[in-house]
């Protein structure tokens, strides 16, 4: 498969409509460069009847970011793309426990009080549900 507009990076596909920026926000805590993303709202889809998409010039995400996306974005798929070319589409999988990056909900839990590395259990899958280790909150990331 070729890709129009992407030399070398990463397409991140088939995030539901109205999570792009969620998803962005998340992808921003890896210091990738405001001026090597793309970011599409709304586009129509096959699979999920709209769509946002976003694509990072020059930028591979690593499988835990693919995890972390998974979690707001079920059907996530994170294309990696050399020369125009797809080399490898990844589907990523929800692991059972995961660490950093989402914030607790709770703002009285040690995790934003003291700055310790939040940590969850998965409790549910499908809507993902995330059980604080801490304050045993649980809330949906959206
Ligand atoms: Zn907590």
């Amino acid at each position: 498969m070729k890709t129009q507009m992407l030399e070398n990076g990463t397409v991140i596909d088939h995030l539901p409509a109205g999570t792009g920026l969620r998803c962005l926000d998340i992808l921003k805590k890896q210091n990738i460069g405001e001026e090597s993303i793309i970011i599409f709202i709304n586009v129509p889809s096959n699979v999920l009847g709209k769509k946002d998409m976003i694509k990072l010039q020059n930028f591979y995400i690593d499988e835990k970011m693919a995890t972390f996306l998974s979690l707001i974005a079920p059907h996530v798929t994170i294309n990696i793309i050399h020369e125009h070319t797809v080399t490898k589409k990844v589907k990523p999988t929800l692991p059972d426990t995961i660490e950093g990056l989402i914030p607790c909900i709770n703002s009285r839990c040690i995790t934003n009080t003291e700055g310790y590395m939040t940590e969850y259990d998965i409790k549910s899958k499908q809507p993902v549900v995330l059980k604080c280790r801490y304050c045993e909150f649980e809330f949906t990331p959206d």
